[in-house]
């Protein structure tokens, strides 16, 4: 380019999917489709347009800016009661041990423990590191002394987004801003 702005490679023009009531689809993971997929989406007129990068693609019959925002034309309805995996529960906990906050080297306890017939479900599962893991053992929470921060619970899915807008993307393009960030206060 003239002014010697590099071109952004392809890959690094990700669309923003927005459900069709221009919320994000995800927080974290942030609901991001590459420019190819986006693109079939837009030919299959699944999504609308929302906002554009200056990239442009060029083939022999057309030219077009690629997009950075799209939004589904149909609605999807959100589960109302996420899946119970380690990263949703990882989520549920904000990433942070259950006894001692700390953010590293995280693994999952039960609070109950096995042996006393504790299960593997959200209401007994908890987000702790592994000092404070091996610390508990199989020891029952009164016997340990360590009780998690939050009681563990099942969260449903608006919890676990507004959990996920607590970690922002590394990579924010300027017109996503507004869709990840919409009830933040506007710059005037
Ligand atoms: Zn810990």
């Amino acid at each position: 380019m003239l002014d010697g702005t590099p071109i952004p490679s392809l890959e690094s023009c990700p669309a923003l999917v927005l459900n069709a009531d221009y919320r994000p689809l995800s927080y974290f993971p942030l609901s991001l489709w590459g420019w190819q997929t986006a693109l079939k989406a837009v030919f299959l007129e699944r999504v609308n347009i929302v906002s554009e990068y200056d990239r442009v693609i060029r083939s022999p019959s057309m030219e077009m800016r690629l997009p950075s925002v799209i939004s589904l034309k149909c609605y999807v309805k959100p589960a109302r009661w996420p899946a119970f995996t380690r990263f949703n529960l990882f989520l549920r906990d904000r990433f942070q041990c259950q006894y001692c906050g700390k953010g590293e080297d995280l693994t999952f306890d039960h609070v109950i423990p096995r042996a006393h017939g504790g299960k593997t479900t959200w209401a007994n599962v908890t987000t702790a590191c592994s000092p404070c893991n091996l610390a508990k053992g199989g020891r029952m929470p009164r016997e340990a002394a360590m009780f998690p921060l939050i009681k563990p619970y099942r969260p449903t899915s608006m919890v676990l987004n507004e959990n996920g807008r607590r970690f922002p993307p590394n990579y924010l393009h300027s017109s996503w801003r507004d869709y990840l960030y919409w009830d933040s206060e506007l710059e005037p």
